[in-house]
């Protein structure tokens, strides 16, 4: 552990709030923690509310070493919930897309099994790549992704300075150990004219409001969690322009949306045996669960 000022603001303002107290039983912390859409424990870090910026942050995280290790050896079990979440952020990413000059590289910082690489694929980008510490996640992928995937955390030195069109971070901003740096680096690497397209949770929303330390988002994984204004910050604070952001809704199985609900144990495996006996498993929902979307743009020097 170690001590940090708000990675957006890069202080501490003497107004800041504790947002929750830790909550971390050691016994619990099983390899399932560090696998994105599990089960939720609902165990945190102390979290601190930023008075200037409004970010919610672990100000004593974990190591880096000791993040990057525990994403690397995490379980991964998401394939069908990748793809419709990747079918999702397409659909809401599509208008930007479709006002880029070019859809020459995409870069997707995150990428899981790298399902959102073979859409960019698919919607034209001749050259995809993936960044992914989590060694299962990238086994679990189709050969012909692997290939696109690199293994590791996102380093800024392995890329080319001005050469993407489309950087995406989805679901990730939030593990980072320093959201500043990362967003940094996607400038530096992108083309004038490029965009950087991040989704992350978003505590003001009212759902995530309204389920407090029983939301998902209060997670043990989560270095920082977002709002609309933090991220706004955090993008004109980099040096991003035109910068917008908007609610989505995810649309998953209903058995994905019954083990997020904050029920005991017992309670929510009965109700996925009820789902699967009547065969509701093969619905799909789309519900907003405070999730948003920000795209900003990387200022183009010729306009
Ligand atoms: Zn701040």
């Amino acid at each position: 552990m170690s001590f940090r000022h708000c990675p957006i603001c890069e202080k501490t303002f003497a107004k800041n709030k504790i947002f929750l107290k830790k909550n971390i039983k050691e016994s619990e912390i099983t390899s399932f923690s560090f696998s994105s859409r599990k089960i939720p424990e609902f165990m945190n870090h102390k979290l601190i509310l930023c008075s200037s910026c409004s970010l919610v942050y672990a100000d004593n995280p974990p190591q880096e070493v000791e993040l990057a290790e525990s994403y690397h050896q995490a379980d991964y079990d998401s394939g069908k919930e990748a793809d419709m979440a990747a079918d999702t952020y397409m659909y809401y990413m599509e208008e930007a897309i479709s006002r880029l000059d070019n859809t020459d590289m995409a870069l997707d910082i995150g990428t899981g099994n790298g399902i959102l690489l073979e859409l960019l694929n698919d919607r034209g980008f001749k050259t995809v790549k993936g960044v992914e510490p989590s060694k299962e996640a990238i086994n679990s992928a189709p050969e012909k992704r692997k290939s696109w995937i690199i293994e590791g955390i996102f380093n800024e030195s392995e890329f080319s300075e001005n050469s993407y069109d489309l950087i995406c971070c989805f679901m990730t901003m939030e593990h980072v150990k320093d959201p500043k740096i990362l967003s940094k680096s996607v400038l530096n690497i992108l083309k004038p004219g490029g965009i950087f397209v991040t989704v992350t949770h978003d505590y003001q929303s009212i759902i995530n409001k309204m389920l407090g330390k029983n939301s998902p988002i209060i997670d043990i994984e989560h270095m920082q969690i977002f709002s609309k204004k933090s991220m706004t910050d955090l993008l004109r604070n980099c040096g991003y322009d035109d910068i917008g952001i908007k609610s989505i809704k995810n649309r998953y199985p209903i058995t994905y949306w019954t083990r997020l609900l904050p029920l005991p144990k017992i309670i929510k495996t009965l109700l996925l045996r009820i789902i699967y006996y009547t065969g509701m498993n093969n619905f799909n929902i789309g519900i907003n669960v405070g999730n948003i979307m920000s795209i900003a743009r990387k200022k183009n020097e010729r306009l």
